[in-house]
């Protein structure tokens, strides 16, 4: 049940805001997270790279330097805590001119002063060694063995279910619209659902967080959104890769990079082009000619033969280019988590720390709870697992042998309990994140309209009434061919 008075408020469910959820219910405290969207990460955490950097790149001056290499270490004792799916296969920055050398000496050295263990400069028969594809004109490379690859918005999913385990409430679609003060100090929010009071807000709102900050009339953040586009790549395709492959990064950008996910994609992207809207995540044919030219020159074999679909993610960027992690200085409890662009998601538990370590600075009590739920259970994942594994499954349910999306093997049961877990998937977009029906070849276009009707059926609603993921994303506007049964039909 909800209550009338919260002890934290955060805004916005990315992987910032759930990373601190997930840390502050480690504490006796009342916490609720605020996400306008119908579901957590459907902002800059749904489309990105999905690496978790080493921390080499990051400038050591600066919060991003400091905090990437933290949070690289930590998330490999969550990841097995909570069940996400995460690869740690390293990374590699390629040179392939005389002049990238001195740049890859650099990067050894800054990863040095930001603690990355491991790292190296390898040669030109190790690199073809490891990754037989590459473009024959490498010359040495930068090896850094703890970078890895996870599945990004299950990771701020799982945070998100382990701090509802542990007490913490999530309310969606729930939109923060102004920050109540009094004598300088947080009283709470104004949000489309109501007025929800608490003394300490932390704002983690992605590209928004600029305009969050402005309600306590904090002006000194100023997000401009940086678009990176990219193209995904069937899990049939002509040839595997290894590692993650940077080339040779630029001022503001770590370049085309060429990366399997952790269920066996191919990854390539992202651009970086200063747009002007915070909602502009159209591709564009010059942004892919991008993408694709930079990936072959990696690996000149590539083709767009087994490419499955384009997409583009916002960076997040402050004019200051780091991440914005301070106490307003002009009202009591108010904490920014803004500017957070890459390596946000690498360094999300570090963040939470800087973030809780800010509250408690400003008064608020860290009582450690008893009794913290640390695990996560983890889900059935049907594209992973043999014949023999599904068949056992089915032994248990039947709905488990029901397969609704062919290409990635995705069953009837796993639909239903993503549509009723702990953090229910309502739109048929968060039906694919968490169980991955509708990611495979065809792209949702045989199960697409099943899943629909699924969700329709378990949330007592029609299938005129499922989104793809926001507002006014409805799928299906009347019946057709009776596919949708009688509750399609158009009032
Ligand atoms: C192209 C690209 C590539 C990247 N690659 C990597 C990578 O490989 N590795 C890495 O570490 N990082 C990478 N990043 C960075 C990483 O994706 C981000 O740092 C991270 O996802 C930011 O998370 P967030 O929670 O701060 O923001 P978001 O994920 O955008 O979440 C903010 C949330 O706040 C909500 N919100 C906004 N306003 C309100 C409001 N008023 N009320 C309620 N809710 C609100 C939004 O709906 C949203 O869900 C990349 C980013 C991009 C764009």
């Amino acid at each position: 049940m909800s209550k009338n008075k919260y002890d934290v408020i955060i805004v916005g469910g990315g992987i910032s805001g759930c990373a601190v959820a997930w840390k502050l219910s480690r504490y006796n405290l009342d916490v609720l997270l605020l996400e306008k969207d119908p579901d957590v990460a459907t902002g800059t955490t749904k489309a990105n790279t999905a690496i978790i950097h080493a921390g080499y790149n990051a400038d050591p001056n600066k919060q991003k330097g400091r905090l990437n290499t933290k949070g690289n270490v930590q998330i490999k004792d969550i990841v097995k805590d909570l069940s996400v799916p995460f690869e740690e296969i390293g990374s590699l920055v390629v040179g392939m001119e005389g002049d990238d050398l001195s740049v890859l000496d650099e990067l050894l050295e800054k990863g040095k002063k930001n603690g990355v263990e491991g790292l190296e400069i390898v040669d030109r028969e190790w690199i073809i060694e490891n990754e037989p594809h590459i473009n024959r004109d490498v010359k040495a490379a930068l090896w850094a063995p703890t970078a890895g690859i996870i599945t990004p918005w299950e990771f701020a999913l799982a945070m998100a279910e382990n701090a509802v385990a542990n007490g913490v409430e999530v309310k969606l679609e729930t939109e923060v619209l102004d920050v109540y003060t009094e004598a300088d100090k947080v009283k709470g929010v104004k949000t489309n659902q109501g007025d929800f009071a608490a003394d300490y807000v932390v704002n983690a709102a992605g590209l928004y967080a600029d305009e969050v900050a402005k309600m306590v009339g904090v002006e000194k953040i100023d997000i401009h959104p940086r678009k990176g586009e990219y193209y995904i790549y069937d899990h049939a395709k002509d040839f595997e890769i290894n590692h993650v492959l940077f080339p040779i990064p630029t001022k503001i950008s770590k370049g085309i990079v060429c990366t399997p996910t952790v269920e066996h994609n191919l990854l390539i992207g992202p651009t970086s082009d200063f747009v002007d809207s915070k909602e502009d995540l159209a591709t564009t044919t010059e942004g892919l000619n991008k993408v694709f030219n930079g990936a072959q020159k990696m690996f000149p074999e590539l083709t767009l033969k087994d490419s499955i679909r384009v997409f583009a993610g916002l960076r997040a960027a402050d004019t200051t280019e780091d991440f914005v992690i301070e106490a307003a200085e002009n009202v009591h409890g108010f904490i920014n988590v803004a500017g957070i662009q890459s390596p946000g998601l690498s360094s999300a538990p570090a963040i939470a720390d800087l973030a809780a370590e800010l509250l408690s600075e400003q008064g608020l009590e860290l009582k450690e709870k008893k009794n913290v739920i640390e695990k996560r259970e983890e889900p059935a994942r049907f594209y992973e697992i043999s014949n023999e594994e599904r068949a056992a499954y089915a032994e248990e349910d039947k709905e488990y042998g029901q397969i609704i999306c062919r290409c990635e093997t995705v069953s009837l049961k796993e639909i239903k309990d993503a549509i009723n877990g702990p953090i229910p998937a309502r739109t048929v977009n968060a039906v694919k994140r968490r169980t991955r029906a509708g990611a495979g070849r065809c792209q949702g276009g045989f199960c697409g309209p099943r899943v629909t009707q699924i969700i329709a059926d378990e949330l007592g609603i029609k299938p005129t009434e499922v989104r793809l993921e926001k507002d006014n994303s409805n799928i299906v506007e009347h019946k057709i061919k009776g596919l949708l049964g009688s509750q399609g039909d158009a009032e």
